[in-house]
């Protein structure tokens, strides 16, 4: 008997320290919420699939409007704007192609069949051209960064006379991640300039008048002359009366130049710093009216 009592009471005080480690445990759960947690993670679904953590994220978002719905962390705009990146044309590789750097490089257009064929109806707009013939032309690609900040490839046709240069300029606008909207051949616009314009591209060669003219060919026939952004860089002649036009009309909100927005070209900017110091001169600082995306270059 004495035996058996003295084994009861050695029990009981490892019994109480059992149950103050539960109530211990049950306080500490209820502390760092735990318990809801769990039921959380098995009662509610989680629409990302990826990360099981975020159901309370979910729920907020699933709360509110789909036009409050935050998309900080989303990576659906920058896969769209991948969908977007224009492939270029690939063409055999001229024997008299110069590279200047790795993606930048000109050759002529009159050593790629195809690509004669190309601008033959649009750009070269052979039916009217007098004055330029393919041998005159050089064909460039360049790399670029657009306005998602992407690294991107164009394509560009412009004078011999300046093939170099646009080359050496468009070299330093990459390493400055200068950002370009695009640069297609205005050929991939019919060579329609307004359309061109609209799109944003950045374009040189197009055997056309000058904008406003019906009379005068346009320095882009010789592929002396480039436009850059030209939406956010536009056209703007304003005559006797005050009245204004703006190139393209969509670009009017930019023709207020004292306007601060981004892609505006002035003397501020790194293309037209480039540029003049190439020997370019720049249509901001025509005085009848004003070009602003307009650069060319005067060759004697
Ligand atoms: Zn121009």
């Amino acid at each position: 008997m004495t035996r058996q009592r003295r084994r009861k009471k050695n029990h009981f005080p490892l019994f109480l320290s059992l149950l103050l480690l539960i109530c211990i445990g049950l306080l500490l759960c209820v502390l760092l919420n735990v318990p809801e947690r769990l039921v959380d993670s098995f009662r509610k679904p989680n629409p990302a699939g990826s990360d099981p953590g975020s159901s309370v994220v979910s729920e907020t978002a699933a709360a509110l409007p789909a036009d409050e719905i935050p998309q900080a962390e989303s990576k659906e705009p920058a896969q769209e704007a991948d969908a977007q990146i224009h492939s270029l044309p690939v063409y055999p590789i001229s024997p008299s192609r110069v590279t200047y750097q790795d993606g930048f490089y000109y050759e002529p257009v009159s050593d790629t069949k195809e690509l004669m064929e190309r601008i033959r109806p649009y750009s070269f707009n052979e039916s009217v051209n007098t004055k330029v013939s393919y041998e005159d032309l050089s064909y460039l690609r360049v790399r670029y960064v657009n306005f998602q900040d992407q690294d991107c490839e164009g394509e560009l046709i412009c004078s011999n006379q300046i093939a170099q240069d646009l080359l050496e300029i468009f070299y330093i606008l990459w390493k400055d991640r200068y950002q370009i909207e695009s640069i297609r051949l205005i050929d991939d616009f019919q060579a329609d300039d307004t359309a061109s314009m609209e799109a944003d591209n950045t374009s040189a060669f197009n055997y056309r008048y000058s904008t406003g003219s019906t009379k005068y060919l346009s320095n882009h026939s010789y592929g002396l002359s480039i436009d850059i952004n030209p939406l956010y860089n536009p056209y703007v002649a304003t005559d006797k009366n005050g009245n204004r036009t703006v190139e393209p009309s969509s670009a009017a909100p930019y023709a207020n130049r004292s306007l601060d927005f981004a892609h505006k070209i002035d003397k501020e900017d790194l293309c037209y710093q480039l540029f003049t110091k190439y020997g370019f001169t720049w249509g901001g600082d025509w005085k009848s009216v004003k070009d602003y995306q307009h650069f060319e270059k005067e060759i004697k």
